[in-house]
């Protein structure tokens, strides 16, 4: 005759309130929103959904959303590139061309710069606004840098109109 060991199926009491996953001494005031561990009082965000732990508050954003954050961003400092490459252009077309040549090519390719940075803007402060959670600075540097290069066409403006 054989004994069955005896299987203890019966469910392991679980507590009321549950530690804190990162405070085992603190109870927990709620669950994390995205990871669903318990959060105690000095660990939970809280987000309009309800709660969240510091390790989904600083991971941020899903990988998805950081690649499209990164197109915005890299867009935004391309144009600022190319505005930088027109701007060049401009100054050394006064060496290749005709004055009245280098005129007319000064202008169209300043009609370019000013949209190409607008437009590097644009993408910048879309990135920004995207990159409030990853925190990511690329996109406000697509923005300074537009910004400035606008700046500087402005100026070569002035300049170029006075003289
Ligand atoms: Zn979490
Ligand atoms: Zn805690």
């Amino acid at each position: 005759m054989t004994v069955e060991p005896s299987l203890d199926i019966s469910p392991v009491s679980q507590p009321e309130i549950r530690s804190c996953y990162a405070h085992l001494q603190s109870p927990s005031k709620g669950y994390c929103f995205q990871c669903n561990r318990p959060v105690c009082e000095t660990c939970a965000f809280t987000i309009p959904m309800g709660w969240m732990c510091p390790d989904c508050m600083t991971s941020g954003a899903s990988p998805q959303e950081r690649r499209s954050n990164l197109g915005y961003a890299v867009g935004s400092l391309l144009l600022a590139v190319l505005g930088i490459a027109l701007l060049v252009a401009a100054m050394a077309s006064s060496f290749l061309f005709t004055p009245e040549e280098a005129e007319t090519f000064a202008k169209v390719v300043g009609i370019l710069a000013l949209g190409s940075v607008l437009g590097g803007i644009t993408l910048g402060l879309i990135g920004r606004e995207h990159a409030k959670r990853t925190g990511s600075p690329l996109a406000l540097i697509g923005v300074i840098a537009n910004g400035a290069l606008l700046a500087v066409y402005g100026v070569l403006t002035i300049v170029g109109l006075s003289s």
